[in-house]
């Protein structure tokens, strides 16, 4: 048997998944090779993904406040957007943190590889290096974290550079006069978000009869509300039926009950239905790797395939497709492989939505609840009672926090407002801790703070918040 530490070990795919599952390899003291197509590592997430679209959402929420001023007395004006200087700002920032992740692989004796893998067996890998001839390489283990692409319907897809997907979408190679965003998810309201802030008039068209399907409504709503004027329409219960070029834009045919016009012209649509694991990876017919029917790769706890040498992690192996989640399974899967008894089974995964407001949650949903029957008690504090939600004018946002009726356990937590991407982070430690809700209520947050909303929902509970006043039942 290879002592542990003796280990070399591949990552195909260098993305949040794949680089984390590197380094932390490395620290462990294993020889690790990391393979990827990029000059650096950072996926998905930092070159087209997490990264850019919030450095995006940053501008687009500076250009929303400085409109929004004048509510309080000070009058900006109308805000000049240099799209190239502005792209060039955002290009900026993922080189900066792609350069950044190129050198902690130095340090760390991380052997990059600038290429694509591909399987000759169970533990040898083909690599094609950019640049340079293959190179067949083995390997004691292999973690594949090859990740995800947006997924296209056929109906669709149009080679037309007026047709983009999340990835051209962040190019921002222009700010169109329409843009027609076709599904209502996390990444086409965030991008929805941006170029409705930079000018476009944004539809969004959503077969659903809600936007962001499978968070609870609650949370929704105030988000619904706030898009409403910032988008020139929301089209729900409405499906596309055809997108057909022509020389002034995109001809697109709605259907559904609710439409009320079955054909109009957008200047430019962004398909954003979804993403699909990119688990065709060449070779890996000749391996045990088993693929699911949605094509994700099957794991266990530790992230090993059902090839004893494989591991999987990150959007390759399921939902949620969430750079956080990738990060902790590919530590996982390198702590699995060097020995160290481990299991990804976390209580809680958040899932932030970067819109304006922003929709954050984590643990047990009241949706998730519903459908599976459970008993639950549900405190919600409303914002418009927060000090400090007043003094940034933003009282629409609801903390709501989901408890065991009988123990009192936190079981989830949700979010709708200003920066509730950074205050759930409370609520995925309450949730992994099995925090009481006497323990939120008892714990002293800072004044005036957004934070405190966690303390009072959870003080909701007992009818004993400060700052909303119940009436006592006859
Ligand atoms: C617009 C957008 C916004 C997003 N925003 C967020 C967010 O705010 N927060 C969040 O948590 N998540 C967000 N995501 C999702 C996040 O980007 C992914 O969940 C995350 O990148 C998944 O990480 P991963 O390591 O599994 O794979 P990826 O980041 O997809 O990286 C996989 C890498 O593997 C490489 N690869 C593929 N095949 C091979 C091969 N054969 N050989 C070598 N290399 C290969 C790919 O080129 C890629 O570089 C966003 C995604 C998009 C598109």
């Amino acid at each position: 048997m290879t002592e542990t530490s003796n280990l070399h070990i591949a990552v195909v795919g260098g993305g949040p998944g794949g680089y984390a599952a590197a380094f932390l390899a490395a620290d462990l003291g294993l020889q690790v090779t990391l393979i990827d197509p990029e000059l650096n590592p950072g996926g998905v997430c930092l070159y087209r993904g997490c990264i850019p679209s919030k450095a995006l959402l940053h501008v687009a929420k500076l250009i929303d406040e400085s409109r929004h001023a004048k509510n309080w007395g000070v009058d900006f004006a109308d805000p000049k957007i240099d799209v190239a200087r502005l792209r060039g700002w955002k290009e900026g920032v993922v080189k900066k943190l792609t350069g950044g992740l190129g050198l902690l692989s130095k340090q760390r004796k991380v052997e990059y590889v600038q290429g694509r893998a591909a399987f000759e067996n169970s533990n040898t890998l083909r690599i094609s290096k950019t640049g340079g001839a293959d190179q067949n390489l083995t390997f004691d283990r292999i973690i594949l974290a090859t990740g995800s692409r947006p997924a296209m319907i056929p109906s669709l897809s149009l080679d037309s550079p007026r047709v983009m997907d999340s990835t051209s979408a962040l190019d921002l190679s222009e700010v169109p006069g329409t843009l027609l965003v076709i599904g209502g998810g996390y990444i086409g309201l965030e991008l929805g978000t941006v170029y409705a802030a930079l000018g476009s008039k944004v539809s969004v068209v959503e077969m659903l009869p809600g936007l962001l399907p499978g968070a609870d409504r609650d949370l929704v709503l105030p988000l619904h509300r706030r898009v409403e004027k910032i988008f020139d329409s929301i089209l729900l219960n409405t499906t596309v039926v055809a997108i057909k070029e022509e020389s002034n834009g995109i001809r697109v045919t709605f259907d559904g009950s609710e439409v009320k016009e079955s054909e109009k012209v957008f200047a430019r649509v962004l398909v954003s239905v979804g993403r699909k694991p990119n688990s065709e990876i060449a070779g890996l017919e000749k391996t045990q790797v088993g693929v699911g029917p949605r094509g994700f790769v099957e794991v266990n706890k530790q992230m090993q395939t059902s090839d004893p040498t494989i591991y999987a992690i990150g959007d390759l192996v399921g939902e949620p497709m969430l750079a956080h989640k990738a990060s902790h399974e590919g530590r996982t899967a390198v702590e699995a492989i060097a020995g160290h008894k481990v299991a990804f089974e976390p209580a809680a995964i958040p899932a932030v939505v970067f819109t304006d407001p922003e929709i954050a949650w984590c643990g047990l949903t009241e949706t998730q609840a519903q459908k599976e029957n459970r008993d639950i008690k549900v405190a919600k504090f409303p914002w418009a009672a927060s000090g400090r939600a007043m003094t940034l004018d933003r009282t629409e946002g609801m903390t709501k926090v989901v408890l065991d009726p009988h123990t009192e356990r936190v079981l989830g937590v949700g979010i709708v407002g200003a920066g509730a991407g950074e205050l759930i982070a409370e609520g995925v430690l309450a949730v992994e801790m099995a925090a009481v809700a006497k323990d939120l209520a008892l714990t002293i947050h800072p004044h005036p703070t957004l934070s405190e909303t966690i303390m009072e929902a959870a003080e909701v509970s007992f009818g004993t918040s400060t700052d909303i006043y119940r009436p006592k039942k006859a």
